[in-house]
């Protein structure tokens, strides 16, 4: 039978076969795509021509075709629909791949091709884009280690895959953890909690097999339970259960795996001639050094701990006033800080959810594309990769842009969290390709599903990362869509979550699911009052993940994390009641592969940026002003990684962006 992972894609929009894809397909299919891939490389290698732009670049970027297109599947599968068949595949994947990654950084003849094309970039008559792209296949090859030599270059390749390893069994650890843990709750442990939490419970029951309801890590679950449940015993209970994923000790602990993945990568940094893992990881960002970066959080850490200290103050008085002594504790303010913003908001999050259903925050994403951009969606038959997954056809005055997949609900064989992937990325060498784009994430069931705010918002965050990889007009898959600095790459994501809270979409796209009324006008005015709610907690918990990340690859690489860790939030002075947003032993971004390592920031250094972006609609008086849009479009959502970050925002919008807009819009300017 042949392998339908490495037939020619036929149907609609060349979109993988998903019915007729079998678990056992992938191996044998990673295998023949590994072997192209390889043959192409050497092929480019050896070439007895002279180096030029295309038998070599444009080579190289068609080289991994197949593997590309296998990978695009699995990677996808492997998180958001795991099996411990495909999880055993990608154990045996992640060193497979790292080797081979490795093979073709340190293959000698063709670096040295790259290279002579690079010392003559002057003379070849490149375009912009071309001359782009030369340089950064020229750096990758570089930073990955192609100018070493002898015992230097094979150590190189051997970290590099022990780091594959390493953090492919740190995020195994921590699904392991957060998949083991439930607690069965009680009717009374049931008191006091909203309708769609004990309905989540319920349903996570049903998942684990459960007679009654229980509680689980996932985040959706425990976060709003630490919010409404008013036993404090229980709440802590809860609590330490979620902080201590990847630090319960036996095979799933995570702790030891971070100190080796930290020492690993400073070994790496300085074979590299660079001072510390943070110089190296940092040369190749928007922000260029840690000193900058230390600095930006620097500037909103001071404002942000005198309002969470403010509001420690504030939870303690109505904890003591609740009949409970001592001191406000982790597992305490959510809880309070829910009852404050009823009493001082009049507003509890409860009332919105009927307002919110999936259907018509998405309706919203694609409204408020379709009133910037101009795209339109039609809903696609399917079946795609699982039967939870929608699709859509994205279009433009009729002309196909993209396919857009949304897999909105939680389930025990997916990671948690919610991120956006291209199965296929938009290019334009070797014919027209359009992207095929995933939106996963981790919402409670419901009929229908009901969102809270805050997934409500991760609705537009994941779709504005779609637009970035839909609307992308480039030439090469290697500066495509979202192929952009790591610290540039949430601008278009967080920039979206803007156009949630223009009252206008919230009119007309929040209805009640029952009765298709409007939310009311009060509710909606509430909501955006709110919407500055707590920025001292969430910015406290933000920046101290942040700069843990930073300090741990700025320097000697600790030998013990979980005591530097320490150390580093007794610095900083954490207010008591506030701990890390991610602590080492389940900080992903950091340790689940080397995306976010020392660029836990770049979050907030987009949100420098997405402030001031949304300030350029404000100023033209009108959120869809079509003149931005078309600037946004055209100098950030299409343009990819074809030129500097820094050199695309300013064409965007015309000056370096501040801090102001972003303590504004948090809150926080008032106490700055
Ligand atoms: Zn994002």
């Amino acid at each position: 039978m042949t392998n339908p992972l490495l037939t020619d894609w036929t149907g609609a929009f060349a979109l993988p076969p998903f019915a007729e894809i079998r678990d056992a397909d992938f191996a044998p299919a990673f295998d023949a795509a590994l072997a192209e891939a390889r043959a192409n490389i050497a092929a480019i290698a050896a070439a007895p021509e002279p180096p030029d732009f295309a038998n070599t670049i444009e080579a190289l970027e068609q080289a991994e075709r197949l593997l590309d297109r296998v990978a695009g599947v699995f990677y996808n599968l492997s998180g958001a629909d795991s099996t411990p068949a495909r999880e055993a595949l990608m154990r045996d994947l992640a060193p497979k791949m790292a080797a081979f990654s490795s093979e073709v950084t340190m293959n000698k003849a063709l670096f040295a091709r790259i290279d002579q094309l690079w010392q003559a970039r002057g003379t070849l008559g490149l375009s912009a884009e071309q001359a782009r792209v030369l340089d950064l296949y020229h750096k990758m090859f570089v930073r990955a280690g192609a100018a070493l030599e002898g015992p230097a270059a094979a150590r190189m390749a051997a970290i590099k895959e022990r780091l594959a390893v390493l953090s492919t069994a740190f995020s195994q650890n921590l699904l392991g953890d957060e998949r083991s843990w439930f607690r069965p709750l009680t009717e009374a442990d049931l008191e006091g909690l909203p309708e769609f939490v004990v309905e989540a419970a319920r349903e996570a029951g049903r998942e684990r097999g459960q007679e009654g309801p229980v509680l689980t890590l996932n985040r959706s679950l425990i976060v709003p339970f630490l919010q409404f449940s008013p036993k404090r015993e229980l709440r802590e209970i809860a609590y330490e259960a979620w902080v201590a994923r990847g630090a319960n000790g036996g095979e799933t602990d995570n702790r030891a795996h971070a100190a080796e993945i930290l020492a690993l990568r400073e070994e790496r940094a300085h074979l590299l001639g660079f001072a510390n893992f943070a110089a190296f990881k940092l040369d190749d960002e928007m922000a260029r050094s840690p000193d900058q970066v230390r600095d930006l959080l620097m500037r909103v850490w001071a404002p942000a701990k005198r309002k969470a200290e403010a509001d420690a103050a504030r939870l303690t008085e109505m904890m003591h006033a609740d009949g409970v002594n001592g001191d406000l504790e982790a597992w305490d303010w959510r809880y309070y800080s829910e009852k404050r913003r009823v009493a001082e908001f009049d507003f509890d999050e409860a009332l919105l959810k009927p307002y919110l259903s999936l259907d018509a925050m998405i309706g919203a994403a694609f409204d408020t594309a379709n009133r910037l951009f101009g795209l339109e969606f039609r809903a696609l038959p399917g079946p795609f990769y699982h039967p939870d997954v929608r699709g859509w056809e994205v279009t433009r005055k009729g002309v196909h842009v993209a396919v857009f997949l949304g897999d909105y609900f939680a389930r025990g064989s997916k990671r948690s969290g919610a991120w956006c992937s291209a199965m296929r990325s938009q290019k334009k060498l070797g014919g027209d390709t359009r992207a095929i784009v995933v939106n996963v994430c981790n919402f409670t069931r419901g009929a229908p599903a009901l969102l809270s705010y805050d997934d409500a918002r991760t609705v537009f965050h994941e779709f504005g990362h779609a637009l970035h990889q839909m609307l992308s007009d480039v030439t090469y898959q290697f500066i495509s869509g979202t192929s952009v600095a790591r610290d540039f790459v949430e601008l278009p994501s967080q920039l979206y979550e803007h156009w949630l809270e223009v009252p206008e979409v919230l009119q007309k796209h929040a209805r009640h699911y029952r009765t298709g009324e409007a939310m009311p006008q009060a509710l909606i005015d509430k909501l955006l009052a709110a919407g500055t709610y707590d920025q001292g907690f969430s910015t406290v918990e933000y920046v101290a993940s942040a700069l843990v990340d930073l300090e741990f690859h700025d320097g000697p690489a600790p030998q013990d994390p979980m005591a530097r860790q320490a150390e580093i939030l007794r610095g900083l002075g954490l207010p008591h009641a506030i701990r890390m947003r991610h602590a080492t032993p389940h900080f992903a971004h950091v340790f689940s592969g080397d995306g976010y390592s020392s660029g836990y920031y770049s979050y907030m250094w987009s949100e420098v940026m997405d402030a001031d972006a949304f300030e350029a609609f404000e100023e033209a008086g009108d959120a869809f002003d079509p003149a931005t849009a078309e600037k946004l479009e055209r100098f950030i959502l299409s343009a990819g990684g074809s030129r500097p970050a820094d050199e695309l925002w300013l064409e965007f919008r015309g000056k370096k962006p501040g801090v102001e807009a972003l303590l504004k819009g948090r809150g926080l300017l008032e106490t700055a």
